[in-house]
């Protein structure tokens, strides 16, 4: 029998008139480096997002199903593009500013896109790349940058005040089949070429929803979320469109993105929230530890995209900041997981909840899946993958061979789960605790050390900023951990109290402890600011790090 309700599709057009209509007063506050930030309402962004699309089509010819491109930081202008480009029927494509360029290039011309929208800092960035771009048409320059390195390019090259100015505001949006494609993203292609993820304008809005739910950010119209998770990282954790829906004001860095301007808007803007990969926290915390500032308008923060240290999370508790851990990855729009802990608890029977990878919403399903397929209980022992399902989680990847989309039997069970390549347990009442990486794992004579569980560990000691633990070849034991370490400003600490630490306050069982050592000056980060293993295991290799 068929139900009697109405079928709206759910697609960004209607989150974008829905923001400006109801929430039109809300504001876009976007750091300058001056005196003034930009202030926008989204009551503006949208009749500028209408201007945009006008554009698009009338100048531009763009046309449904074409890839339009960002390379931009988080500002007003990139919601713009945020709202427009899908909205006209178009896809968005956000491209990583932090990407090797020829790895750049290789996503352009993958994802064939024809327009690239570009903020004026970042030409250096684009200029050489674009003899390397065959399909991008236009590229649209916005906001402060020397224009000239575009002299001679091949696209037409067009700025972006002058080209949405004297535009119509109001674009006849169409009706769009809420399965279309409305954005992509490409995974960073840690091993081989990246893959690109096409979220649908479905995933989007039920994604949005999500993130407005209390057990997820749970904000409001009373809220302002300071966006550092950049725009280009799996869409700024959905932050963006979420806002529209609820009217949270947003807060962005624009490329201020270093500590000292961080702590500056925070004290000043007064923020209630805050979204970014827990390097940026760490680096937030030896700011306000050298000089302090005022943080505690932020009630809370999420933090993903890599695990977050125990040892940082008490930190930020001590400076009235809390913590709120969440797993997701750009296949998973990101949402899979956010850590609160159960109602009704004191805040020492919490701590165990806060320090998982959290729960999963109504949205998405987990499974753990052991070496030989068998699907695992939730004791909070068994360790096995994540396997994840959901309205928001990718079921292939963006043009293989044929250009059709594929499915590596590596990410897709047979079943149709993606396969997160995250290993972990999940405890009985449903949080899920991760221990690593599948590739990161460290396998030693036959048994699993969690390189997270001694990263974390070794972050708890005063004397380190930031550690980061790989498995390296051992003739004997197959592979051991090497603890690679950072030590704070000031401090000093020698390999051997390490290890007792690791010993003693870390708990870490005395074979699991690492007799390969080295201090750096700083871990290497990916794109996206996480621990770059990969190149630690090669520094090694090479005798960097001896
Ligand atoms: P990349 O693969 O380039 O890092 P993603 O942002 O998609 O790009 O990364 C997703 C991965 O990040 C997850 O599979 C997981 O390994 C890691 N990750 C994300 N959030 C957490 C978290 N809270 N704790 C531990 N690992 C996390």
């Amino acid at each position: 029998m068929l139900s009697t309700m109405q079928d709206v599709p759910l697609t960004v057009t209607r989150i974008l008139e829905h923001g400006m209509r109801i929430h039109g007063k809300s504001t876009i506050t976007t750091w300058t480096g001056e005196a003034e930030p930009q202030r926008r309402t989204f009551a503006e962004t949208g009749a500028r997002a209408g201007q945009l699309a006008n554009a698009l089509r009338d100048e531009l010819g763009v046309t449904a199903d074409e890839r339009v491109a960002t390379l931009m930081w988080n500002n007003a202008e990139h919601v713009e593009a945020y709202f427009a480009i899908p909205a006209m029927g178009a896809v968005l494509h956000t491209l990583n500013l932090r990407l090797p360029p020829e790895q750049l290039a290789w996503i352009v011309n993958h994802a064939a896109d024809r327009v690239v929208i570009v903020n004026g800092s970042l030409l250096p960035l684009l200029a050489p790349l674009l003899p390397h771009l065959p399909t991008v048409e236009h590229v649209v320059v916005s906001g402060p940058g020397d224009r000239s390195v575009l002299d001679g390019a091949a696209p037409r090259v067009h700025d972006y005040e002058e080209l949405i100015s004297g535009r119509p505001s109001t674009y006849d949006w169409p009706e769009l089949d809420e399965r279309a494609a409305a954005a992509m993203c490409y995974t960073s292609g840690t091993t081989g070429d990246p893959k690109g993820v096409v979220y649908s304008h479905r995933s989007i809005y039920l994604h949005s929803m999500q993130v407005n739910m209390t057990e997820s950010m749970g904000l409001t119209d009373r809220d302002t979320t300071l966006v550092v998770v950049p725009q280009f990282h799996v869409l700024a954790w959905g932050l963006p469109h979420a806002t529209f829906m609820t009217g949270i004001n947003m807060l962005m860095p624009d490329r201020f993105l270093q500590p000292a301007p961080l702590a500056e808007m925070i004290e000043s803007e007064k923020p209630t929230h805050a979204a970014a990969v827990p390097t940026i926290w760490q680096g937030l915390l030896a700011e306000v530890t050298a000089r302090p500032r005022d943080l505690t308008s932020m009630a809370q923060v999420t933090i993903g995209g890599a695990a977050c240290p125990p040892s940082l999370m008490e930190a930020y508790d001590k400076l009235g900041v809390r913590l709120c851990h969440a797993w997701g990855m750009t296949e998973t729009s990101p949402l899979g997981t956010m850590a609160h802990p159960p109602a009704g608890l004191t805040a020492e029977e919490e701590w165990p909840y806060r320090v998982t990878q959290g729960r999963f919403p109504a949205g998405v399903e987990g499974r753990l899946v052991g070496p030989g397929g068998e699907v695992l209980p939730w004791d909070g022992e068994s360790a096995g993958e994540l396997e994840v399902r959901g309205n928001w989680i990718a079921g292939a990847y963006y043009g293989g061979a044929a250009g059709e989309p594929f499915r590596p039997e590596d990410k897709f069970s047979a079943d149709g789960w993606l396969k997160t390549g995250d290993v972990g347990v999940i405890s009985p009442d449903g949080y899920l605790t991760l221990t690593d990486r599948a590739k990161d794992v460290i396998k030693s004579g036959g048994e699993w050390i969690s390189s997270v569980e001694l990263e974390n560990a070794l972050m708890g000691h005063p004397a380190v900023a930031e550690a980061a633990v790989v498995a390296v070849p051992d003739d004997k034991w197959g592979e051991r951990p090497l603890a690679t370490v950072v030590l704070k400003e000031g401090t000093s600490a020698d390999y051997e109290e390490l290890r007792a630490f690791l010993a003693t306050e870390g708990g870490i069982a005395k074979w699991q402890l690492p007799e390969r050592w080295a201090i750096v000056p700083a871990v290497p980060k990916t794109s996206v600011g996480k621990f770059d293993k990969k190149v630690i295991r090669k520094q090694y290799a090479d005798g960097a790090l001896d």
